[in-house]
């Protein structure tokens, strides 16, 4: 953010928690560093913790929702009533809401729970590789073109570039997906197979994601938006450095749960490959659609249904793709 037009103070909600016998956001406060989940990066001093949710949001003009999926639900009930009239916002989490069979944003929860409306900003953004201010590029989705405007001038540096499309749902859904074809590249790693086989789970998962999203968008879909940062680039960078990925070789190396893993490398932060797997695996079974999604559908049956890894490189012979 390099313009004057927004107010310099930035309120950031922390949920708290202690590290070394301090409030977290205390930390954050006094040593502008977030030491439990991006330790070694300096915070500007205008960013300021606040650990009650109300009091964090009461007074904003635009709201960031950066939190873990399925806390989105609960946070946003907690806050609703306690916002400025005209606030809008923007939504940078990436994953669908637990609904059983039905295809929920959660963009729509937000919007749903507090009557705001509420944009999306998804793109190929390696947490750590951001914060290093490595270059990278984001696509922002947003019907509104005033909005958008806003948002690109609000996240826009030189190392972090914005594109701005309406496709609003595309640009969401793809932020969801990626993460599904993450843990079949994950598999194909832990399997040991190199970066022919990976680079055909990247582009059948592609094929996937496509598929899925013109099934599944209400409006229609620009195949323009695969192109952007949230669509090929998000899917690209995730296959080889997300948590995700991470986790999904662990899970064949050392056979333990996704639960187990999540505990042991993430550190308190929260794996979103294996619970959007599930949601997109009973959308499709609901819609009477699996067979139209094999590696989706594989994925989800290794990850949660004891399917042996190896099943994953039968799935990619037998897909329908090479009939
Ligand atoms: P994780 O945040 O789960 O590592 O996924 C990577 C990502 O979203 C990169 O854009």
């Amino acid at each position: 953010m390099n313009s004057t037009k927004f107010d310099s103070e930035v309120t950031l909600w922390v949920f708290e928690e202690e590290l070394d016998g301090k409030k977290l956001s205390d930390i954050i406060n006094e040593e502008h560093e977030n030491k439990k989940y991006l330790p070694g990066i300096k915070l500007t001093s205008n960013v300021v913790a606040i650990p009650d949710l109300v009091t964090a949001v009461k007074n904003a003009d635009i709201l960031v929702f950066i939190i873990p999926l399925e806390f989105a639900s609960k946070i946003c009930c907690d806050m609703a009533g306690h916002l400025k009239p005209g606030v809008f916002g923007i939504s940078l989490i990436k994953g669908i809401q637990h609904n059983p069979g039905t295809l929920l944003l959660t963009s729509d929860v937000i919007r749903e729970k507090l009557g705001i409306k509420i944009s999306v900003l998804m793109g190929a953004n390696i947490a750590q590789e951001v914060a290093d201010e490595q270059f990278c590029e984001a696509t922002i989705g947003c019907e509104d073109e005033k909005q958008g405007k806003i948002f690109k001038e609000l996240f826009e540096t030189m190392n972090f570039k914005m594109s701005v499309v309406k496709d609003e749902e595309t640009v969401e859904l793809c932020g969801a997906l990626k993460n599904v074809v993450a843990l079949g590249a994950g598999f194909i790693d832990g399997l040991g197979h190199g970066g022919n086989t990976k680079a055909t789970v990247i582009r059948l998962g592609l094929m996937e994601m496509i598929s899925f999203a013109k099934i599944f968008c209400k409006k229609p879909v620009e195949l323009t938006t695969f192109l952007e940062s949230c669509g090929i680039a998000d899917l690209v960078t995730t296959c080889y450095g997300g948590r995700s990925r991470k986790a999904a070789e662990a899970f064949v190396h050392t056979g333990k749960t996704f639960e187990e893993l999540e505990i042991e490398i993430l550190n308190g932060q929260k794996l979103q490959g294996p619970p959007t797997a599930k949601e997109i695996y009973n959308i499709l079974k609901n819609k009477d659609l699996t067979d139209k999604f094999p590696l989706f559908v594989c994925i989800y049956e290794i990850c949660c249904e004891g399917k042996a890894v190896k099943e994953l490189i039968t799935c990619l012979q037998n897909h329908p793709i090479y009939k």
